[in-house]
């Protein structure tokens, strides 16, 4: 965003030309209250704007600064910046350093909606996923299933808090319990003041001199568990079943995460599915084809009537309603569809023969 700074740095901060330091500060605080991105969350240029008023600031504040930008515009700040400063990319690259770690006000005392603190001290469990295999004929009545997994819970003897139980915390001295802690850093722009996790406590603004001993201070145990999945009629491969709560334990007060269980189907001996319907081959012997024939067919769940009427061709397609799969989510169940593969008889007995060929002398003189 840097490179399209074309605005005037004071017409950024609303001042003068003549304007003091406290002027100026006192802008950039009133200005990055309005447009800081925790804030404005609507404003989706929020976030931009609120980089191009704290780089307006840091120039404006730092008087070596301001006074090269009086002098020379912002080539006077790349100049003076020395060789290594080639261009605005680098000033972008400075700004996510900045921002990167999370915003806190430079000034003390900006509390915004999405605080540090929430962010770090709770630790919500990831999500986890696992996947389970069931057969086709599973599909058409919904299954109970259990699947066994290995995950990280919240750890019951502390209730994820890391604490061994009937032990306090003590405030964390590094970060005085505020779970960051700043540091300057010098970079091209001069000293920035940068915040950071605070190493000693990661955040949570205090530290535990007992640790639970069940977790070792983690607040999350291995258990290993069956989980029991129902799953539904009608699945597809690959739909995503979800199980709330069951996946990494949280910490800290935080939430659980959720498990996914992933269908997987075996293949059918028999039919093939396409959403409700299922696919299957039919031999037919040629003289069923022919004259026509009802046969009993196994579905998935039973029996059924086919009809082959005469004159049926090799290839042809028969369908029959309602034997089919049900759909997830309610409605009618599809189609069998029966592919026809009318076979050829490959030996034939001495009447069959005689049968065969009385009835292809018949055929030919008709021509
Ligand atoms: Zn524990
Ligand atoms: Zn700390």
């Amino acid at each position: 965003m840097h490179n399209d700074i074309k605005k005037d740095l004071y017409e950024i901060l609303g001042v003068s030309r003549s304007a003091s330091k406290e002027d100026i500060k006192g802008a950039y605080r009133r200005k990055a209250r309005e447009c800081h991105p925790d804030v404005a969350h609507n404003d989706p240029e929020g976030e931009s704007k609120f980089k191009e008023l704290t780089f307006a600031y840091e120039v404006l504040s730092d008087p070596q600064k301001r006074k090269d930008y009086d002098t020379w515009g912002l080539d006077g700040l790349r100049r003076g910046a020395g060789s290594d400063f080639s261009g605005f990319g680098n000033v972008s690259d400075l700004f996510d350093a900045f921002f990167g770690g999370g915003f806190s006000d430079p000034f003390g005392g900006f509390n915004s909606g999405r605080s540090h603190a929430s962010k770090t001290v709770r630790a919500d469990g990831r999500d986890l996923e696992t996947i389970v295999t069931i057969d086709l004929e599973d599909v058409m009545t919904g299954i109970e299933k259990e699947v066994e997994i290995e995950r990280q819970a919240t750890c019951a003897d502390c209730d994820g808090e890391g604490m061994k139980p009937g032990t306090k915390a003590a405030r964390c001295d590094v970060c005085n319990g505020s779970g960051h802690v700043r540091q300057a850093q010098r970079s091209l722009l001069g000293a920035i003041l940068r915040t950071q996790t605070c190493p000693n406590c990661q955040g949570k603004g205090e530290v535990f001199t007992d640790p639970c001993e069940g977790c070792g201070g983690e607040g999350l145990s291995w258990i290993k568990e069956k989980v029991r999945v129902n799953v539904p009629a009608g699945v597809e491969r690959g739909d995503r079943l979800r199980i709330q709560g069951n996946g990494e334990g949280g910490r800290y007060g935080g939430k659980n995460g959720d498990l996914y269980v992933a269908i997987n189907i075996n293949p059918h001996k028999r039919f093939t599915r396409e959403g409700r319907n299922l696919y299957v081959t039919l031999a037919v012997e040629m003289a069923d084809a022919a004259l026509g024939e009802e046969i009993v067919m196994k579905s998935l769940d039973g029996e059924f009537k086919l009809k082959i009427p005469p004159g049926t061709q090799h290839g042809d397609v028969i369908k029959v309603k309602g034997e089919g799969l049900p759909p997830r989510h309610g409605g009618r169940r599809g189609e069998i569809l029966v592919s026809v593969q009318v076979s050829i008889p490959r030996k034939l007995s001495a009447t069959e023969k005689r049968l065969l060929q009385e009835f292809k002398d018949r055929r030919n003189r008709k021509r």
